[in-house]
């Protein structure tokens, strides 16, 4: 799948949509999710445009790899749930019903999150 660069997390970026910010860095952006699943739900997000998860763990470079996963125990720091615990999901591809086509990790917690999936 071609990178759209009008998705609204590349707009996000570009500074033409405002976002609650929690993280940056010089390859990352974090940001408090508009609909939230839990009582905290952050997206993480690399600065580079790679369409999901399948496209920047083949494509990134590693510095920006190391960037994004180095981040998570910043943000988890700073939102709270680096004691209490937080689920990451990162939906790719269609089955996944993943919406926006930027990659990004959801950070879900604070809260009891239950199981993992529910099928329906
Ligand atoms: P996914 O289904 O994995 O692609 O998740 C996309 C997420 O982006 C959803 O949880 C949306 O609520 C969230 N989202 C969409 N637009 C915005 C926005 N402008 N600011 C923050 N989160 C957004």
């Amino acid at each position: 799948m071609a990178y759209d660069s009008n998705n609204v997390f590349a707009r996000i970026l570009r500074g033409e949509i405002p976002c609650d910010k929690v993280y940056e860095d010089d390859h990352v952006l974090a940001f408090r999710d508009i609909r939230p699943h839990a009582k905290v739900h952050v997206l993480l997000i690399p600065k580079g445009a790679y369409v999901s998860l399948e496209d920047f763990s083949g494509k990134a470079s590693e510095a920006e790899i190391v960037a994004f996963h180095r981040a998570i125990p910043k943000i988890s720091e700073k939102v709270g749930i680096a004691v209490t615990g937080y689920r990451a999901i990162a939906n790719s591809g269609a089955d996944s019903h993943q919406e926006v086509p930027h990659y990004h990790l959801h950070l879900l917690g604070g809260q009891r999150l239950g199981p993992l999936l529910s099928l329906s």
